[in-house]
């Protein structure tokens, strides 16, 4: 099934020179780009980009309460409380000062499974744990528990959509229908 998938190349990808290395990835796995600019978001544009709906706080915050259980550590002696919600709103606002930190590039990738092919060659969401041969595996070693001490978001190098129905909303984000380039 043919499928339309939005990546972004995040500021700490762009500052260490990883553009062309990213992009190859997908190419090379057969999927095509159909749209790409770079650009830099502020703050304000950033924080817009992410959910704030309570489910996908909820998701955020779960995956750090995860992490913190893991390590063994109180998640309130660094975020000052341990609902999940509440550090999903932490984060969020971490991830708009990520996003804004430096230029971006976003792409619009199709391809047949697009959304998921992305997400495996892209890897999971914490460094440190993403298998070798992922680009957040192969090109970082951050951890939620250092991220969340220091007090930022975990820098990961890229965004991929995570379903089809969050692609569509993510990719109108960034671009207009004018913005496509159809080839074969
Ligand atoms: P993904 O990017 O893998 O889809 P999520 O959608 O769950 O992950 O989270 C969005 C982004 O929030 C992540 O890419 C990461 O930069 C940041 N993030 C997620 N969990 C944490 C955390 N526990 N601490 C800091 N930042 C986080
Ligand atoms: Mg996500």
């Amino acid at each position: 099934m043919i499928e339309r998938t939005l990546v972004i190349i995040k500021p700490d990808a762009v500052k260490k020179g990883l553009i062309g290395e990213i992009i190859s990835r997908f190419e090379r796995a057969g999927l095509r780009i159909v749209a790409m600019k770079m650009l830099r978001l502020t703050k304000e544009e950033a924080a817009k980009f992410y959910p704030s709906d309570e489910g996908w706080l909820r998701s955020v915050g779960s995956k750090s309460l995860k992490s913190y259980s893991e390590i063994g550590k109180d998640p309130r002696e660094d975020l000052g409380t341990d609902d999940p919600v509440e550090i999903g709103k932490i984060i969020r606002g971490w991830l708009a000062d990520y996003l804004s930190m430096g230029p971006i590039v976003a792409m619009v990738i199709e391809g047949n499974r697009a959304v998921e092919v992305v997400r495996k060659i892209v890897g999971s969401t914490t460094p440190y744990s993403s298998p070798p041969g992922t680009i957040r595996g192969d090109f970082s070693v951050d951890s939620p528990d250092l991220a969340n001490l220091e007090k930022r978001a975990l820098f990961n190098l890229v965004h991929a959509s995570d379903s089809p129905k969050e692609a569509e909303r993510e990719i109108r984000f960034f671009f207009r229908e004018n913005e496509f380039v159809d080839y074969t």
